[in-house]
């Protein structure tokens, strides 16, 4: 302290003005080594360590040594000195004292990861360093903030699938909070781009290419109260909880169904499923969700419209409209069966067309009943899917879709578990509950 104070006088005596910024950085530097300096001390026991203590093998292990340890602290780097036990019967060798400090295996402290938990999962790797030295003072590797990060998030990710092994085999505990008016889920896929070791073997988009990108499936588990004063949907503010992953839809599903759980699904008075037309959603929600409502989104139903406006009208911009604006005004009034014989009875201008009406027919078809927009509008329900859909911005895109980033698979979901949780509001309970349990 007396040696900041002196490079404050003296730096105010020579320019006759006190540079505040570097004075309260200075500051907080020192206040920091004050700290690391206490803490040392602390953590160096002075009680005297018991001469052996139980082994994970079932024998006991005897005093070895004293061994000191660095940790980076919220302070700073602090080295403190603890007893080493050594097992002659496995020959591991541990601390105790690691342990009940909560940093077995790790050179960061508890207040230290947290941060790292919080900067891993909102920016990259890299900005996340930069913004803990800015912020709190911390010297830390890009690596050790990746590191960090990614074991966190996949301490979350294995604490979900034992909860998701319990949902399979129905033993999940009733949800005891109040029934839920309406409760949506929503469903959609992303492309992340992965490492080359991660397309390998897998088809591209373009034929013959490797995937540059592997399908990020998000779900959106949200609810509603409330219509506004036009009598649409409200959706309650603050409600909405994420899961995240690249998995098979089989292996999304049931994490899906787990955190529908948890919110309350089988209370629900009202359940909806909303999600594009991809087949693997309604094949989900069908096995998942049977008794909900299931909703196409309609925007994604009117651009299918236009769309195919586009490929039989070419340049006919106003033939193009017309068609659209008729075809689009029965999907709004769920006139499903006539868009469908309209699209049958149109005249192929070539095979190619033909078949693409034919899908197009196909798609209304098998939707029809995911698309009686008026029923749905007149149960005061939602009957777009823009909740995931901002969703595969925000949780995936703003994080996982920066230029530059390659993922492995174990690292996007890693940081995609650690980053729905946060997002979903879920990280204070899961800390607590992780340092009950260490
Ligand atoms: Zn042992």
């Amino acid at each position: 302290m007396s040696q900041l104070l002196e490079v404050i006088l003296r730096g105010r005596r020579s320019s006759g003005r006190l540079d505040l910024e570097a004075v309260e950085m200075a500051t907080r530097a020192a206040m920091h080594r004050a700290g690391a300096a206490v803490l040392s001390e602390l953590l160096t026991s002075s009680e005297a360590a018991p001469g052996k203590v139980p082994c994970g093998c079932g024998k006991q292990a005897p005093y070895h040594d004293s061994r000191p340890k660095q940790l980076t602290t919220v302070v700073g780097k602090v080295c403190f000195e603890r007893a080493y036990y050594h097992c002659a019967h496995c020959r591991q060798g541990r601390s105790p004292r690691d342990r009940e400090l909560d940093v077995e295996g790790t050179e960061c402290s508890p207040g230290v990861r947290r941060m790292l938990a919080a900067v891993g999962s909102e920016s990259s790797f890299e900005q996340g360093r930069a913004q803990l030295e800015l912020l709190a003072g911390l010297d830390i590797t890009t690596k050790a903030v990746e590191r960090h990060a990614e074991a966190i998030g996949a301490d979350i990710a294995a604490g979900e699938q034992a909860e998701i092994r319990r949902a399979k085999q129905l033993e999940l505990p009733r949800v005891c909070a109040p029934a839920v008016p309406v409760l949506y889920l929503e469903m959609d896929g992303t492309g992340v781009p992965v490492v080359a070791a991660e397309r390998a073997g897998r088809a591209g988009k373009t034929a013959g290419q490797p995937a540059r990108t592997r399908e990020v499936k998000l779900g959106c588990v949200f609810t509603q109260t409330h219509l506004d004063e036009q009598g649409r949907p409200v959706r309650d503010e603050a409600s909405t909880s994420y899961v995240a992953a690249i998995e098979t839809a089989e292996e999304f599903g049931l994490r899906l169904y787990t955190e529908a759980w948890n919110r309350g699904w089988s209370r629900a008075r009202k359940k909806v499923v909303l999600g594009d037309g991809a087949v693997w959603i309604w094949n989900l929600a069908d096995q998942h969700f049977p008794n909900a409502i299931q909703i196409v989104d309609l925007y994604h139903a009117r651009q299918h419209l236009w769309e195919l406006a586009a490929q039989l009208f070419g340049g006919d911009l106003r033939g193009r409209k017309r068609w659209a604006r008729r075809l689009e005004h029965k999907l709004n009034r769920g006139k499903l069966e006539a868009l469908v014989k309209t699209l049958r009875e149109f005249p192929p201008p070539n095979p190619e067309l033909a078949r693409l009406l034919a899908n197009e027919a196909q798609y209304f078809e098998r939707n029809t009943e995911r698309m009686r927009y008026p029923q749905f509008r007149a149960q005061g329900l939602f009957v777009g899917s823009g909740v995931v859909e901002a969703g595969c911005k925000t949780v995936v895109g703003a994080r996982l879709k920066q230029s530059g980033m390659f993922w492995t698979v174990r690292g996007a979901n890693a940081i995609l578990a650690l980053r729905c949780n946060r997002l979903s509001g879920k990280f204070e309970d899961y800390w607590e509950s992780h340092a009950r349990a260490a």
